[in-house]
């Protein structure tokens, strides 16, 4: 039996490239975001790898569309064992222009939508003793930057709940582990060229030099196969124990 899995923003970035690599392992998928072609994507890598796929687009700022997220993917396949809390957006100000709404909505999808669907998914993975919640926080769940005080905040948060639903689902072999990438180059990442750019007065080329990859002993963009290749290693059945952890794939950056 193929086993199911939620990905959250999975129509473009990371997202994409992790339901990819679960569709190529034999999982059927249930794709979300907000992007036009969502559906399109969903049925064509659904075509390619011979998978059952799915395909929503609720708004993560509510949390009845997150509950309604989840109670249409077990509706849709009638189980769900791998919920990637994927999803996320980014504003880069110094703190003192930094709009309040735009706080409140990266706390909102960054952060409070992992509450509301891992909290909506636990029935499910519970009745089925089996369940692999996969957080995409993020460097900053680990270290600070500047004019980043929402982004920072909400994965800090992430990591902290991670370690909380690692406890509560141990008795249960639900697992949680969060992902904590460095910069990848992604649709979220091109916009933030922009910003910082704009915040640190500099070129473009400058910030990817001097602001986003200075931190990192790598000095690349983190490939999104790595992210999709560790996400697929702990949804294994084989990681029970591994549960409660972050895992940085930052170039090195949270080593010093
Ligand atoms: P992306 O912009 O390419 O994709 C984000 C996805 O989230 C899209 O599918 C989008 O539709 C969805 N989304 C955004 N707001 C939403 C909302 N309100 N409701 C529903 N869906 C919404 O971004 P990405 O770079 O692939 O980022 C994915 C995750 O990885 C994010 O949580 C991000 O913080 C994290 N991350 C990214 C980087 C990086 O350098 N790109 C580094 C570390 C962590």
């Amino acid at each position: 039996m193929n086993k199911t899995v939620l990905i959250t923003g999975s129509t473009s970035g990371i997202g994409l490239a992790i339901a990819t690599r679960f569709a190529k392992e034999g999982y059927n998928i249930m794709f979300h975001g907000l992007e036009a072609n969502g559906d399109a994507i969903a049925k064509d890598l659904g075509a390619t790898h011979n998978v059952k796929v799915g395909f929503s687009k609720g708004n993560l700022l509510h949390s009845d569309a997150v509950e309604g997220l989840i109670a249409e993917t077990i509706k849709t396949f009638g189980e769900l064992h791998v919920l990637v809390n994927n999803a996320g957006i980014q504003f880069v100000s110094p703190i003192e222009d930094f709009p309040n709404e735009t706080y409140e909505n990266i706390i909102a999808i960054n952060m409070n939508a992992v509450f509301y669907a891992s909290k909506a998914a636990w029935k499910q993975m519970k009745q089925q003793q089996f369940g692999r919640i996969i957080n995409i926080s993020s460097v900053h769940g680990l270290r600070a930057s500047e004019f980043k005080s929402a982004y920072v905040t909400a994965k800090h948060g992430v990591i902290g709940m991670t370690k909380v639903l690692a406890l509560e689902g141990a008795p249960f072999n639900i697992t949680c582990n969060a992902i904590c990438p460095g910069y990848v180059k992604t649709p979220l990442v091109e916009g933030q060229i922009k910003d910082q750019a704009k915040a640190h007065k500099m070129t473009e080329a400058e910030v990817v030099e001097k602001v986003m990859l200075v931190k990192q002993a790598v000095k690349e963009f983190v490939p999104v196969e790595a992210i999709a290749d560790m996400a697929v290693l702990l949804a294994k059945d084989s990681s029970t124990t591994i549960t409660g952890t972050s895992f940085a794939l930052d170039g090195g950056w949270s080593a010093q």
